[in-house]
């Protein structure tokens, strides 16, 4: 069984696209939350999502955001502006769906949380300090999460800090202990490649294989625009930060 693992899309349809033509077919899929917040594309997006196969989806901190749970105040002020304008856009029947989204659920042998486990909405996991107590937070071997936008992977040493791999595009893992990985952003990814960032778990062989897919990002920049998001939403995704 395929699983396709995705995170903080951020209402980037052109790269969700591409994530999905380029993981083919597969049986189920789990999503790690903040499907809107800072793209131009939030209807589309929530949409094309729901529309996926066996989906376990999770709520990120802009989906919390835009359904007024947390305090949009909170936010950056590029942020603001998108959650703002998105909320003009967002159709009900997507706003239902976001609505819904648990902040955490596990999944078979797999704990899922947009920012960790400790803290699902809020914490990021940047490093391996914050990732050892977050250990403690899950009962299952893995925990799933997003985020950062970083693919990274902590691995769980009892005997002193985790180990930290950052996975290139093409790398297969499979866990021997305890772990939390994170399978970086399709729509807006932070490690200075502009490329959309996902993740296939092959449950059979036990298997993690991260891959990197690039789309067009102009045609994104140009909808950053015309819908009157602020400029920098757009030229940050040609450098991947
Ligand atoms: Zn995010």
């Amino acid at each position: 069984m395929r699983t396709l693992v995705i995170s903080d899309i951020h209402a980037n349809l052109t790269a969700l696209e591409a994530v999905i033509r380029h993981a083919g077919n597969v049986d189920s899929v789990i999503c790690l939350g903040d499907l809107v917040g800072y793209g131009p594309d939030p209807n589309e997006c929530v949409g094309l999502i729901r529309e996926l196969p066996n989906l376990t989806c999770i709520m990120g901190n802009h989906d919390a955001a835009l359904m007024g749970f947390i305090d949009v105040s909170a936010f950056n002020g590029e942020a603001f502006t998108a959650l703002n304008i998105q909320a003009e856009l967002l159709e009900e029947n997507n706003r239902d769906f976001l609505e819904l989204l648990p902040v955490r659920a596990d999944l078979d042998t797999l704990t899922l949380a947009h920012g960790s486990p400790r803290n699902p909405i809020w914490e990021y996991i940047l490093n391996v300090t914050t990732a050892n107590v977050n250990f403690s937070h899950f009962e299952t071997i893995g925990c799933l999460i997003g985020h950062s936008h970083v693919p990274s992977i902590f691995i769980e040493n009892e005997a002193s800090l985790p180990q930290l791999l950052l996975p290139n595009s093409g790398d297969r893992w499979k866990p021997t202990g305890k772990f939390i990985l994170n399978p970086g952003s399709v729509g807006q990814p932070r490690d200075r490649d502009p490329r959309a960032s996902y993740v296939i778990y092959d449950q059979a062989e036990d298997t993690w294989l991260f891959r990197r897919v690039g789309y067009d990002v102009g045609s994104v920049i140009a909808r950053v625009k015309s819908r009157g998001l602020p400029p920098r939403l757009g030229d940050r995704l040609k450098k991947g930060i």
